[in-house]
């Protein structure tokens, strides 16, 4: 006889989704309402959400377009209060927005600096800090950060996305143990390259291609869906017992 809650189901959940409108946030948004969630797209442009509004209807749960640029707190702020307002509660935080200007460290610019550190960093931390405040109401919550494997190795030119995906993992940690006696989990996922709008123009490379496919064991690029796999079931009653931690999702990129 099994006594524990196995399952990866979210019936009934609200989720926030945070740069909803392509990419991972895109997946991540679909996979949740196919587990059973009504969903809130956080979008820097609340108007870009039509189409994915839809594809969400169509899998019969609600969604919530509200806009939702990381890199301002007033945004934010006001976002989480309309979901709240709207749906009553978020179970579920997905803190996916995130960017990574190329730069040699050499010729990184202050606003490159500045600009990757509001929306990946102070955007995750007060985008967390919102919605931990609902959670703690509820006694409930399951937070996923996107970090990347950019945290635990190092890439060329991107040092300063490194730096943020490193932090976005610590954090992690500092927030589960704090909001742990709230009945919340923190967890983070680190991807290895995946195909995406933000890495097309990289990966249409073919000697880049083929340099990113050399270091993966696995031999592949993921697919936006190999994350949000991974999202739903960290935010699933199955994993219930885990917060604090960084699961890679990088084919073995990590492991040499
Ligand atoms: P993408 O560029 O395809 O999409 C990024 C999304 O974030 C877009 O919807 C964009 O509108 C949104 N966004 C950007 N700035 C924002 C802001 N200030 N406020 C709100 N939304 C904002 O990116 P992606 O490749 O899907 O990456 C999503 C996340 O996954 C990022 O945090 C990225 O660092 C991380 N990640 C991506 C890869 C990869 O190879 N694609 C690997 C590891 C980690």
């Amino acid at each position: 006889m099994i006594d524990k809650d196995l399952s990866y189901g979210l019936d009934g959940q609200v989720a926030l989704v945070t740069g909803a409108g392509k990419g991972i946030g895109r997946a991540c948004a679909l996979a949740l309402a196919q587990a059973g969630a009504d969903i809130v797209l956080g979008l820097r442009d609340k108007g870009t959400g039509g189409a994915l509004v839809q594809e969400i209807e169509s899998l019969n749960r609600r969604s919530l377009p509200v806009q939702m640029d990381v890199s301002k707190l007033p945004e934010i702020k006001t976002a989480v209060e309309t979901a709240v307002a709207h749906f009553g509660r978020i179970d579920i935080l997905v803190n996916n927005a995130g960017i990574g200007p190329p730069n040699p460290a050499e010729q990184v610019t202050e606003s490159d600096f500045d600009a990757t550190v509001a929306v990946n960093l102070k955007g995750t931390f007060f985008t967390a800090q919102a919605v931990g405040k609902v959670m703690i109401q509820q006694g409930y919550g399951r937070i996923v950060n996107i970090s990347s494997q950019a945290g635990f190795v190092a890439l060329p030119r991107e040092s300063v996305y490194c730096m943020t995906k490193a932090a976005i993992s610590h954090l992690t940690k500092c927030l589960a143990l704090e909001w742990a006696p709230h009945n919340i989990t923190v967890n983070s996922v680190a991807p290895t390259f995946i195909k995406t709008p933000g890495t097309r123009k990289w990966l249409d490379d073919d000697a880049f291609r083929v340099s990113v496919m050399e270091r993966i064991p696995l031999g592949r690029i993921g697919d936006p869906m190999d994350v949000a796999a991974s999202v739903r079931f960290l935010v699933s009653p199955a994993a219930s017992l885990i917060t604090g931690t960084t699961l890679m999702i990088d084919g073995g990129w990590t492991i040499q």
